[in-house]
């Protein structure tokens, strides 16, 4: 892995970072004993992979108690016999390729390229994206009616659902969030990533919707008005001119962005010109 940050600017609103991570192709699978350490709950496990070139540093989902958890490999073994019935399996590798311009936004940094952090690309740091992905079904109801960033007695979030979501939105669990020409979608990450699609045009927020069980406006679609809010403020007072230029943008947490794709175990620097 090569990883490169250049400082092009010298206007610190306007500094540009600029990532380079090229990874080794893991289109071939090669069959594996895995070593797979659970940060968040501070153990390591064996798991048995045939479906991935896993090398140390990649982030990785597995089926079993642990199913829904990010892990991490840190150790890579190709000789050994087992009892396949033993052994859990890797089932998805988190995709942390990642080149392109980054444009500093606070507690996130924003990128007006469609294909830098793309949203396919950064669920996948969270959650298994799977082939065998159930369905997913929208309900839509009439209601398109649109509001201000601010106006969450409007939408129907309760005060006590606002107050949470503003402190989701404080310690950053917004972790990404993106508008496509209308289009936006975010992934709020608490005790695991729920994903938020909504409509934003001219200032004003439409159809909020969000995967978890509440239903009635939850916490996590409060957090993201806020982030929504923050960085269209901050795109609008500096990077005005590249947005309408892309009409996109996509905004990941500082710390996602860093914990992913840069680790102890994977070689590499990080040059500040
Ligand atoms: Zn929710």
């Amino acid at each position: 892995m090569s990883y490169k940050i250049g400082f092009t600017a010298n206007d610190y609103e306007k500094e540009i970072l600029d990532i380079k991570i090229t990874q080794q192709n893991t289109c071939t699978p090669r069959k594996s004993l895995v070593d797979v350490y659970f940060s968040e709950n501070g153990c390591s496990f064996i798991y048995f992979n045939d479906n991935f070139d896993l090398k140390k540093g990649d982030i990785v989902f597995v089926d079993g108690k642990f199913e829904g958890i990010r892990g991490l490999v840190t150790k890579v073994s190709y000789n050994f016999k087992i009892k396949l019935s033993d052994y859990k399996k890797v089932i998805a590798v988190a995709d942390t390729k990642i080149s392109g311009k980054f444009f500093f936004a606070n507690s996130h940094m924003i990128s007006f390229n469609k294909s830098t952090i793309p949203y396919s690309k950064v669920i996948t740091w969270y959650k298994a994206k799977g082939n065998d992905e159930e369905e997913i079904i929208y309900g839509e109801d009439d209601n398109t009616e649109e509001y201000k960033l601010d106006d969450f007695p409007g939408i129907g979030f309760t005060s006590e659902i606002v107050s949470r979501g503003h402190e989701y939105y404080t310690d950053n669990n917004v972790v990404y969030i993106s508008v496509d020409g209308t289009k936006g979608k975010a992934i709020v990450f608490g005790s695991k990533a729920y994903e938020v699609d909504f409509t934003y045009k001219n200032g004003m927020i439409s159809n909020l919707v969000c995967d978890c069980y509440c239903n009635y406006h939850c916490k996590h679609e409060a957090a993201v008005m806020f982030q929504l809010s923050e960085t269209i403020n901050m795109i609008e007072k500096n990077y005005e001119d590249k947005l309408s230029e892309s009409e996109y943008f996509a905004a990941i947490s500082k710390y996602s962005l860093f914990s992913v794709t840069t680790s102890a175990d994977k070689p590499g620097s990080i040059i500040f010109e």
